[in-house]
């Protein structure tokens, strides 16, 4: 490791807006991840980060330095293309679920590393888990193992993969230091370099029950990964996509897993269906640019076919099965559902992501800390898409937990995120933006 820098000079630094040299990143990331340097000492040089920024040459060392901290795995034996996909997280976004078995029936291998869900936006982990047996922790080799049998896994990332991350977040989570273009594109892509794929397509979410409620960070945010990405050997693209409505008809972990088995027997929510496959194509693309021979065929079917005729399903239940999972097995359903009928007839004007969000979480489907533990059938249930006709007091949505003590501050969730009005709204469109490397 390079030679001992003082952690408080290049506090000062960034405080006055000056740029590290590549050796003092790597010995700061080192330094804190070794616990040399302390946590209020990384709080100040995170908080002047968020101010500050870093350099281009300056985020692409910390990347490296985070995955440094670490191991990288070596998906090479997979004997096919790996792509992987990435989401910054939106309400009732199930679409991993469907798209990591719908891109291995079309012939590359998806390494899905997945965390849990904080806050209003649920993890893909927190949703698996909800199917009786199904575990997320597999030792590497087994991971590699499915991937080359089946060409899909989603399970938890490994204490192992770029844990200085694990510590950074952690401190950014109870430090006001999230909100920083840089410092979630580093945490995002050490983690995705780190586990090996050779391909990776971003699925970055705009809109009020996003991160990014503006396209323009978005887009920021999307070029900053792209190029991390690519200056990592790995090939990245972004699609921009809308998440001011939650997506499909459900939140929350048991429920948004019906929802998906239903999109991959051919049917569901068609915006469900409508994200999954663009995003599909993409990884498709990318994966097929990599196939050698040998590998079998990539990309000489359009996912939308494949899902429209279920031909994902099977690669799911072998999946799920994989990992311990009953893919018959029934899920388990909250013991309390509260049906919440439309104030007036009309047409729905407005179904609010951040409101159904919030109110799934407060049911039990999400999470306040990170040792909390969810509850799997909670969650939101809607009925009615945006613009569809609804009457007066029939069913426009339900409330599903275990605690009835918490239906309370749901419904307060939801007083402004739902509207109905005499005409109906326009529909937005799904898909606002694609970045390239
Ligand atoms: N997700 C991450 O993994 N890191 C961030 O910083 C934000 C979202």
């Amino acid at each position: 490791m390079s030679a001992a820098f003082d952690v408080v000079d290049l506090i000062r630094a960034k405080r006055d807006g000056r740029s590290l040299p590549p050796e003092a990143v790597d010995w700061l990331i080192d330094a804190y991840t070794r616990g040399a340097v302390a946590d209020e000492q990384m709080s100040a040089y995170l908080m002047a980060v968020v101010w500050r920024g870093m350099s281009a040459e300056e985020l692409a060392r910390w990347t490296t330095a985070m995955i440094d901290s670490g191991e990288r795995l070596d998906l090479s034996g997979v004997g096919r293309p790996t792509v992987d996909k990435h989401s910054t997280g939106g309400v009732g976004d199930k679409v991993s679920l469907v798209l990591v078995p719908l891109v291995a029936a079309c012939g590359a291998a998806v390494p899905q590393l997945s965390g849990r869900g904080l806050g209003h936006t649920g993890g893909t982990l927190d949703k698996m888990e909800s199917i009786p047996g199904w575990r997320a922790d597999l030792p590497v080799a087994r991971m590699r193992d499915q991937l080359a049998d089946l060409g899909a896994v989603i399970c938890a990332a490994g204490a192992g993969l770029a844990p200085a991350d694990r510590r950074l977040y952690a401190l950014r989570d109870v430090t006001g230091t999230v909100e920083s273009i840089p410092l979630i594109a580093s945490s995002i892509m050490s983690k995705k370099i780190a586990e090996g794929t050779s391909a990776l397509v971003l699925d970055v979410k705009v809109g009020g029950g996003a991160f990014m409620t503006s396209v323009e960070s978005a887009r920021e945010l999307a070029r900053t990964m792209v190029d991390l990405g690519a200056a990592a050997g790995v090939r990245t693209e972004a699609l921009l996509t809308a998440m001011d409505v939650p997506l499909g008809r459900t939140a929350g972990n048991a429920l948004e897993v019906a929802e998906a088995v239903d999109v991959l027997r051919g049917g569901g929510p068609p915006d469900v269906v409508e994200v999954t496959v663009e995003l599909a194509r993409l990884m498709i693309d990318l994966a097929a640019a990599d196939a050698a021979p040998g590998h079998g065929p990539v990309g000489v079917r359009d996912p939308a076919v494949v899902l429209a005729r279920g031909e994902a399903y099977p690669v799911w239940r072998a999946m799920v099965a994989a990992q311990g999972g009953d893919p018959d097995a029934e899920l388990p359903r909250a013991s309390t559902i509260e049906t919440v009928t439309a104030p007036a007839s009309g047409y729905l004007t407005r179904l609010d992501a951040r409101g159904v969000g919030i109110a799934a979480w407060r049911l039990g489907a999400g999470r306040a800390r990170k040792e909390d533990a969810v509850s799997a059938g909670a969650g939101v249930r809607w009925f009615v898409g945006l613009g569809d006709r609804v009457e007066v007091g029939h069913p426009l949505l339900e409330l599903h937990t275990d605690d009835p003590a918490t239906l309370d501050r749901a419904r307060e969730a939801l007083t402004d995120a739902i509207a109905v009005g005499p005409a109906p709204a326009t529909a937005a469109p799904l898909i606002l933006d694609r970045v390239s490397s």
